[in-house]
């Protein structure tokens, strides 16, 4: 069972409803929809293109975004959305680890040929408008099965060794996903839309997947980006709609409403329900934001590994607020999602007590096969079925999760994951950079900031440092502070003592 049976299906039964939307113009019907995938598919089988073979999406959001991964399942392809925030550089990175063949780009994201591809297609591009060039009969275009088990997106994830890991998500893993929304997030009808405001090469995307289960509508902000007034013009127009936030957005959502002063109808005009995750979210700002625009919020937890599915915080326990434990829910990120077992483990995967802390451990067919071309990392995170997810935390008796700490060094910025030691390892190709040493510092707008401790050797500015940076990977993930030192404090291995360094902030 492949993915692309989900257009197919809606392209049979109401090919002439309305499916996507660029701003608030109509794009496309899912008849149309089915014809441009199906063209593209066409010719990618037609140009040599064979059944797992890899398709980068190294674009910002856009409606072809959706075209061209329907157009890849149906040839049979895999999907390797790269985050458009990335560094040409780190791009090719995961270009030549995928193997790609091919990459669909925009242009200022990508403005030269990336190393490794066989063909490079802007998106904005002649080349891009005839390679998606609707077929009269979608139906006529034969599709390129795959099996529920077979590779359908490879998700790459930051590791703490600096460099990205391809998590191979299947088929199975997706459908699973999309099916799940509908039990532990929110029921969604036909006449519904979903809204892209965060990028779709992660989770905003991934939940196009249910959303063309239940023939909803897709709507791409013409601005490509997070903007909340363009998103409360569009609700108002197209909505009320439904969209995944980190919880920096959720912010910037609440704010703007607040400083409009839109009461919780308004909101409710605009927005049907926001599902928030990614980074962890302050009870009080959760608090702020029921306040202000009402019991339109669900939020998840997951990672790439087992995308968008972990636990779940319903609308009705964040609405439960005379529960006598709602403020501890409130501050968890809710109970098991259907299809998985979650439970807390000690090193050696023993489950722990309720109440006690340890690493958070998922199972179920929402867990991705391993990583691409990684058989030991696979190994070390999948063990007999129990994805290890790096999280630390613990259950209550009800089976509410609350996160306490990640073992990863991760910091969590706007929603972003940016692992220190990639930073650190380009710091130190720096010239006049001894030793450095980075963490996250709590910041009010983005969760967390990136700061950088640096031991320099002769002199070096933090002007420089910066543009050695930017030359080098994605703006976000550059330190936003710099902090000269002597010296780092180490314990007696040598290690950097990084919580005193958290601690100094
Ligand atoms: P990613 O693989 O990019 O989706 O990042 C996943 C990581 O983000 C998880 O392992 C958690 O550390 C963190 N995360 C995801 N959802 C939440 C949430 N609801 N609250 C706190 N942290 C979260």
């Amino acid at each position: 069972m492949s993915l692309v049976h989900l257009l197919l299906r809606h392209a049979h039964q109401n090919p002439d409803r309305p499916a996507i939307f660029n701003g608030t113009a109509a794009w496309a019907t899912h008849g149309a929809w089915a014809q441009r995938s199906a063209g593209l598919a066409h010719r990618m089988v037609a140009a040599g293109l064979r059944p797992g073979d890899r398709v980068v999406l190294f674009m910002h959001n856009h409606p072809r975004y959706l075209e061209i991964l329907w157009a890849a399942w149906w040839a049979g392809l895999v999907v390797v959305p790269v985050n458009a925030k990335l560094h040409p550089r780190e791009a090719e990175w995961i270009v030549s680890n995928a193997g790609a063949r091919w990459a669909f780009v925009s242009h200022d994201v990508a403005p030269e040929p990336l190393a490794g591809l066989e063909r490079q297609v802007g998106v904005a591009s002649a080349e891009c408008d005839a390679l998606l060039a609707p077929v009269d009969d979608a139906f006529a275009v034969p599709v390129v099965e795959r099996d529920a088990q077979d590779v359908a997106w490879l998700f790459y994830t930051s590791g703490t060794t600096g460099r990205p890991k391809g998590v191979m998500l299947t088929h199975r893993n997706l459908m699973t996903m999309g099916l799940t929304y509908f039990i532990d997030v929110d029921p969604v009808a036909a006449g519904d839309a979903i809204v892209y405001a965060a990028p779709m090469s992660h989770g905003a995307g991934l939940y196009a997947i249910p959303h063309l289960m239940a023939g909803a509508r897709h709507v791409v902000p013409a601005s490509g980006g997070v903007d909340a007034a363009e998103l409360f013009a569009l609700g108002e127009s197209l909505g009320p709609l439904s969209t995944f936030a980190a919880p920096t957005i959720v912010k910037r959502l609440v704010d703007h409403a607040e400083q409009h002063g839109m009461g919780a109808e308004t909101c409710a005009r605009a927005f049907k329900t926001i599902v928030y995750g990614g980074a962890p979210m302050y009870a009080a700002d959760m608090a702020r934001a029921l306040r202000v625009m009402g019991p339109r919020f669900v939020q998840i937890y997951g990672q790439g590994e087992t995308p968008m599915v972990g636990t779940a915080l319903s609308r009705q326990h964040l609405a439960d607020t005379t529960h006598p434990r709602w403020a501890e829910r409130m501050a968890s990120v809710g109970v098991a999602q259907t299809p998985v077992q979650v439970r807390v483990a000690d090193e050696q995967g023993r489950s722990l007590p309720t109440g006690e802390v340890g690493e958070v451990l998922i199972r179920g067919d929402s867990v991705m096969a391993g990583y691409w071309m990684n058989p030991e990392a696979s190994a070390a995170a999948v063990r007999e079925g129990w994805l290890f997810t790096g999280d630390v935390g613990c259950l209550d008796d009800d089976g509410f999760l609350t996160l306490k700490d990640r073992s990863k060094d991760l910091i969590i910025s706007g929603g972003s994951n940016i692992y220190p030691r990639e930073v650190e390892e380009v710091l130190l190709t720096a010239p006049g950079v001894a030793e450095v040493a980075v963490v996250g510092a709590p910041d009010t707008e983005w969760g967390e900031v990136v700061v950088a401790f640096v031991v320099a050797q002769g002199s070096v500015s933090t002007e420089q440092l910066d543009a050695h940076c930017l030359a080098q990977m994605a703006r976000f993930k550059r330190p936003k502070r710099y902090v000269m030192v002597g010296e780092l404090p180490k314990n007696n291995y040598g290690k950097v003592l990084k919580t005193e360094l958290r601690t100094r902030l």
